[in-house]
């Protein structure tokens, strides 16, 4: 490249931060039109799932819930938010405040939805989520059986088929159609016999989509081989045959199934996440692109991908208690990063985040259900 195009380049960049700070001026009071935003609305957990990082992590982990006047300082933005997500790294049903949380998201005019492992709602509490307006209920699982509490401690596959039933039992009496059911499947290696099987069971529990996830942030080696779902390029090729073969079965059926799997044996791509309309906001108040830059611990925790050791950072533009969400969504860092990233460029924990490896089934999924991947992720 010469000087001149070179010195050019420059001044187009100069140029262009100039025009950015400019907008930020004039529109700084304006919050930005999103597709979601992710509320961490509790970090706490009943569960010790034992791919989890609550799990893995549990001397380091921060149980907190974020307190109602952070809440309120979001509340703001969903006016311009199509679907708020009430949830992240933990079990959202542990904060007392959720109704009410539920209730102001719905006054917004958003579409709602939360993902759960089940072992807190009941009959009472059922009803109040159809009264209150909920529209999607996602449950997590890692099986389609008893093998299930094996892998999800703490938690019970029994318990989570009941609620659902008296979910469709109660939106029946109501003549309601939401919360509709949503069904997040860990897949492990381990439980790869069962995969087939999964459509049939979703239809018999009424559940009217699934997203199936490999295991993304592998917490220790044992989880790293379990989150490798084939031995090689060859036989990935062919579990992905397998799992369009289910996807068409699902919809033979009635009912929707996703893959979203990470591949250890693709090249790095672009992060599929929608950075550039959606963002999380942690129980700390802390504002960040993707839930992957968000977990709530301490210290140095590793995680495991494609044989490094990798140490999990933080990746947050700011936060709720010091700045507005618009303040934190306009700054020029995080504007940069977007967009640095929309090309590929990757710095902070996004050099070596597995979420860029995903498959192409993801793409051929590209219809993808209609929530966020990172949604649907316990
Ligand atoms: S996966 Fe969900 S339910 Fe299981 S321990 Fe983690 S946060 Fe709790
Ligand atoms: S690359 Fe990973 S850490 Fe970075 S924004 Fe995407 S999902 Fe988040």
């Amino acid at each position: 490249m010469s000087i001149f195009q070179r010195s050019h380049l420059k001044s187009t960049e100069v140029l262009r931060e100039a025009q950015e700070d400019m907008f930020h001026r004039l529109f700084r009071q304006s919050y930005p039109p999103l597709d979601w935003i992710q509320v961490e609305i509790s970090s706490f957990c009943d569960g010790e799932c034992i791919y989890c990082p609550h799990t893995e992590y549990r001397r380091n982990w921060e149980s907190r819930i974020l307190p109602m006047e952070l809440y309120l300082k979001i509340v703001p933005a969903f006016k311009k938010t199509e679907l708020v997500h009430l949830q992240g790294w933990g079990e959202p049903f542990t904060h007392p405040d959720f109704s009410d949380f539920l209730r102001l998201a719905k006054e917004a005019g958003c579409t709602v939805g939360t993902t759960t492992n089940g072992t807190l709602i009941d009959s009472e509490k059922i009803r109040e989520l159809v009264d209150k307006g909920l529209d999607i209920i996602c449950f997590s699982l890692a099986g389609i059986d008893e093998k299930n509490d094996e892998i999800r401690k703490g938690t019970q596959i029994r318990k989570v088929l009941k609620s659902i039933e008296e979910i469709h039992r109660i939106k029946n009496s109501c003549s309601v159609d939401n919360p509709r059911v949503h069904m997040a499947y860990m897949l492990l290696r381990s439980g790869l016999d069962d995969v087939d099987k999964i459509p049939a069971f979703a239809k018999d529990a009424g559940v009217s989509q699934t997203v199936v996830s490999s295991l993304f942030l592998p917490v220790n080696p044992a989880m790293e081989k379990e989150s490798v779902l084939a031995a090689d390029d060859e036989e990935y090729r062919e579990l992905m045959d397998r799992f369009r073969e289910i996807r068409n079965d699902a919809e033979r059926r009635g009912t929707e199934i996703s893959f979203n799997i990470v591949s250890h044996f693709a090249e790095k791509s672009i992060c599929p996440e929608n950075v550039g309309r959606a963002l999380v906001v942690g129980s700390d108040g802390c504002v960040s692109p993707c839930v992957m830059g968000q977990i709530p611990v301490e210290g140095d925790n590793e995680f495991y991908f494609k044989g490094d050791r990798r140490t999990i950072e933080t990746l947050s533009f700011g936060n709720i208690c010091d700045e507005t969400i618009n303040t934190v969504w306009n700054k020029k860092e995080y504007k940069s990063f977007v967009r640095e990233l929309s090309r590929g460029n990757t710095e902070h924990i996004c050099r070596y985040c597995p979420k860029c490896f995903t498959s192409d089934l993801q793409s051929v999924d590209s219809s993808y259900l209609g929530l966020p991947i990172d949604l649907v992720r316990v």
